[in-house]
């Protein structure tokens, strides 16, 4: 699988929380070649199947009807991305919005955003607006009055960033929502590699993960997983003065989550991974996060409790419309997590 083309792919995909479909279905065309069996819930979460043994389906109303002979093992990258809502469309055309998940205004002045039938615009601030606020911002998308607003866009329609994505140097490239296109993309690698699973694999892409986690629950709910992997991006601690509230820096490999804000992994798991990584001769580090949370926490937190780790991809400038990783640590995740799923559980 080429990376960056994959990331071009996805990035040309429309996906803000709750409105997963345009980028659910390109992930269906590119998982679909690998799975056993693939299917969308009722929250929207898309599951790939790979298991040794059967074909069977999956679809969306007999998610649990056979239960596989293996355990059964969760992947789950959010293919949702954060977006901006349309609130109030002015007289004169320009549209007022709010966020969709965390959104820092300061990095919206002078961006190029894209509505899901296609309307583009930027968005501009109010004369004398001192500091960025969103509600001293607006989208402009040309129209000169609210009826011709109107005919483009309407109040709740969603936009996502514009903007490219770029390879630069080295193995970095710079595009937006690389979270969690990243991780998708490490997911659909993992699937691909993945020739002789121990699990019962179950590659979920979730939604709504940028509003409050929302959709990995049922669907660790609907796969009943023992084990689960998140597979996300997480920040990075290398800008100038740093106070080191992560501990990830791109280019350093795969980063196997010990903790974030939201949970705490399971420390078999945790040192699974690591020795997984070490025998097989992948690059990793440590993901420590005090900030930001992830879809493991609602993984662990399912029915009994599920034995959760994570493979995070490091990502500078998270939610801003240009963040940048290095496409070597989205191939060292995607090899750790199918090294994962083809070594037996010892525990
Ligand atoms: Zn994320």
């Amino acid at each position: 699988m080429d990376i960056i083309e994959t990331l071009k792919t996805l990035n040309a995909c429309f996906g803000p929380s709750g409105c997963e479909a345009d980028i659910r279905n390109k992930i269906v065309e590119l998982a679909e070649p690998f799975a056993d069996g693939i299917g969308t819930d009722i929250m929207g979460n898309l599951v790939a199947v790979k298991y040794a043994g059967t074909t069977r389906r999956y679809s969306d109303n007999n998610m649990n009807v056979e239960i596989p002979n293996a355990p059964r093992l969760m992947f789950a990258a959010h293919m949702d991305s954060v977006g901006l809502i349309v609130t109030y469309i002015e007289e004169n055309g320009l549209l007022r919005f709010a966020a969709v998940g965390l959104v820092d205004p300061a990095a919206l002045k002078g961006t190029p955003v894209r509505f899901g039938n296609g309307t583009v615009g930027t968005v501009g601030w109010d004369c004398g607006a001192e500091k960025p606020e969103f509600d001293s911002m607006f989208i402009d998308i040309g129209a000169s009055s609210r009826k011709e607003a109107e005919k483009l866009v309407q109040k709740g329609d969603m936009a996502v960033y514009d903007t490219p994505t770029r390879v630069l140097a080295g193995d970095f490239v710079v595009s937006p929502y690389l979270d969690n296109r990243a991780g998708v993309a490490a997911q659909l690698m993992a699937l691909e590699m993945l020739k002789k699973p121990a699990y019962c694999c179950y590659f979920v892409f979730t939604v709504q993960e940028e509003v409050g986690r929302r959709g990995a629950k049922p669907a660790a709910f609907g796969t009943d997983p023992q084990f689960g992997i998140v597979c996300d991006a997480t920040l990075t601690d290398d800008a100038p003065r740093t106070k080191h509230t992560g501990t990830a820096i791109p280019g350093k490999g795969a980063a196997i989550k010990i903790m974030d804000k939201s949970f705490i992994c399971h420390p078999e798991m945790v040192e699974a991974l690591k020795t997984i990584a070490d025998k097989k001769k992948i690059l990793w580090q440590a993901d420590v996060l005090q900030e930001g949370g992830t879809d493991g926490a609602e993984i662990r937190k399912t029915a009994g409790g599920v034995r959760t780790g994570g493979v995070s991809i490091p990502v500078r400038y998270v939610h801003s419309p240009q963040e940048v990783c290095s496409v070597k640590d989205i191939e060292a995740a995607a090899k750790l997590m199918a090294a994962f799923a083809e070594t037996k559980p010892k525990f």
